[in-house]
């Protein structure tokens, strides 16, 4: 079982991973408002084995205390001010019953942003890449370098099939999939660094000059 839940905050998304046989859960960023998601893992009699956290932006990780208590351990990329239970790494892996959850270390919108690929067939990618868009990188922690690197060399190496659902609902739908954004998403065909940083400068030139919202 896999749910992408509105979380509040800027259009947030949290999402739900759940072995219904085992009614065993992973609840992925957890944000300011939390009473859908915990609505589902009541609704469905689940329990929290893992709380994981895309990257430690306030918005991601505001809801953790809600669900990171009893068994349940706090999961993020290794030495994340969470101060994670679990520290995860490049090609780490999490189970929950029969649902595989591997990481993909994706810096860039933040030091320790990482993406969660589950079963192979969702990609949770947080702020690192959205619907027809991408993460900013301005911040501190953030590198533009790195979320080239992450983005081409690390999401764009996934299948076409996989399917991407973003930390924000900023994008004309809600999920998307790799083959979709590599073809559509006008920052992943700047395939040149210099291209892809004008973009960045220029986006919101760029989305009036293209009629995007
Ligand atoms: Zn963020």
């Amino acid at each position: 079982m896999f749910e992408q839940i509105d979380a509040g905050g800027d259009r947030n998304f949290s999402y739900l991973i759940a072995d219904e046989n085992i009614r065993a859960a992973a609840v992925v960023d957890p944000g300011y408002d939390t009473s859908k998601l915990e609505a589902r893992v009541r609704a469905l009699g689940l329990r929290v084995d893992y709380v994981l956290n895309t990257h430690t932006h306030h918005d991601h990780v505001a809801g953790n205390t809600v669900f990171h208590k009893g068994g349940a351990k706090l999961a993020a990329y290794r030495g994340a001010r969470v101060k994670p239970d679990i520290d995860l790494d490049h090609g780490s892996v999490l189970q929950v019953g029969q649902q595989r959850i591997e990481v993909l270390f994706t810096p860039g919108h933040y030091l320790d942003s990482i993406c969660l690929l589950v079963n192979g067939e969702h990609l949770i990618t947080g702020d690192t890449l959205f619907v027809g868009c991408i993460g900013g990188s301005g911040f501190q922690g953030s590198s533009t370098e790195k979320q080239f690197h992450s983005l081409f060399q690390v999401i764009l190496k996934l299948p076409d099939d996989v399917k991407v659902y973003p930390g924000h609902d900023y994008g004309p739908t809600p999920s998307s999939t790799v083959g979709h954004e590599r073809t559509h998403n006008p920052f992943l065909r700047r395939t040149d660094f210099k291209d892809f940083v004008w973009l960045k400068a220029h986006w919101d030139e760029y989305k009036v000059e293209h009629g995007i919202p």
